[in-house]
C-alpha cells in the first residue's frame, strides 16, 4: 500500500509541498515504520492516510514556517522518529539530533537512517534530563521539537536548557486551555523562556485539534533545571 498523493493539500494547508525525492523518502519511511512496528510499539498507526496526517502533516505544519536550512535542531523523545525523521527530510540543510531514552527505539532509527541515507540526523540514547545538564548539549541548539513525550511544564523543562539564546521550543499538543497558558506563562519564564505564538490547526483529513506552541529562550535557564532524572515527571512545576 502506496500513501496518498496530497501535494494540493499539503501546498493549501502548509504552503510547501515535498519534491519527487522527499515523496519517495516519506514512501520508504512508511514501509519500514509498518515493518518494524511488528516488533517494536513505535505507532497505532498503520493505514497509508492515517500515517501521512498522523505522522507525516503532524510533524510537519508546525515547523514548516520556519527555515530550518544550516540550523542545529533536536528532536526529544523522537520514539520512531517524529517529528526528528519527517523534519529532516524536509530540511535536508538542517542539522537533526534525535533522541531518545529508549535504546531500541534508536536502534531503529539508526538503521532508518542508514537504508534512507539521511546524512543530516544524528542519534543518542539518554534522557532528557542528563542531556540538559550537559556541557555538549545544554544551551547548543536553535530550534528544540518535543511531540507527545509529557505536559507541557514538563516539556519547557526539557527544552528551553538545550537552547541557545534567542532559540525556539516547538511544542506540539492536541487540545489547549486558558489555564494552561496561563500556568506554563509562568514556567516558561522561570526557565528563561517566553511564549511567543500559539497556533491552533486541524488536521486536514479528520479535523483533529492540534496547538502547536512556540516559546523563545530569551535569557539563561537557571542551572538548577532540568532538574535530576524522574523529578520533572514527579513533582512537574
Ligand atoms: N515523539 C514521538 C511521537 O510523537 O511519535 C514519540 C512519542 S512516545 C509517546 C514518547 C517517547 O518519549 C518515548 O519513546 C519515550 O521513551 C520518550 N521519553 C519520555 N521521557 C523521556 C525523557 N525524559 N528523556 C528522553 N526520552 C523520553
Amino acid at each position: 500500500m502506496n500513501l496518498p498523493e496530497l501535494n494540493q493539500l499539503w501546498q493549501e494547508t502548509t504552503n510547501w509541498q515535498p519534491n519527487q525525492e522527499q515523496t519517495l523518502l516519506f514512501e520508504q519511511l512508511y514501509h519500514k515504520i509498518i515493518a518494524a512496528n511488528k516488533y517494536l510499539n513505535l505507532t497505532r498507526i498503520t493505514t497509508p492516510e492515517e500515517f501521512w496526517e498522523k505522522n507525516l502533516w503532524d510533524s510537519l505544519a508546525p515547523v514548516l514556517s520556519y527555515d530550518f536550512s544550516y540550523k542545529t535542531i533536536i528532536d526529544i523523545g523522537t520514539g520512531g522518529g517524529f517529528p526528528g525523521v519527517p523534519s529532516a527530510i524536509a530540511f535536508p540543510l538542517g542539522q537533526f539530533f534525535l533522541m531518545d531514552s529508549t535504546t531500541k527505539k534508536i536502534n531503529f532509527i539508526n538503521e532508518l537512517v542508514k537504508e534512507l541515507n539521511l546524512k543530516n540526523i544524528k542519534t543518542l540514547v539518554d534522557r532528557a534530563e542528563n542531556i540538559g545538564q550537559s556541557k555538549s548539549y545544554r544551551s547548543q541548539f536553535d530550534f528544540a521539537l518535543i511531540r507527545a513525550v509529557a505536559q507541557t511544564s514538563i516539556c519547557l523543562e526539557y527544552t528551553l536548557p538545550l537552547l541557545k539564546k534567542d532559540g525556539i521550543a516547538i511544542l506540539y499538543r492536541g487540545n489547549w486551555t486558558t489555564e494552561e497558558e496561563n500556568h506554563n506563562k509562568k514556567i516558561a519564564q522561570k526557565l528563561g523562556g517566553q511564549i511567543e505564538n500559539i497556533i491552533k490547526k486541524s488536521t486536514p483529513l479528520n479535523n483533529h485539534n492540534r496547538h502547536c506552541i512556540y516559546v523563545r529562550k530569551i535569557d539563561n535557564s537557571p542551572k538548577e533545571y532540568p532538574r535530576q532524572v524522574g523529578k520533572p515527571v514527579k513533582q512537574p512545576l
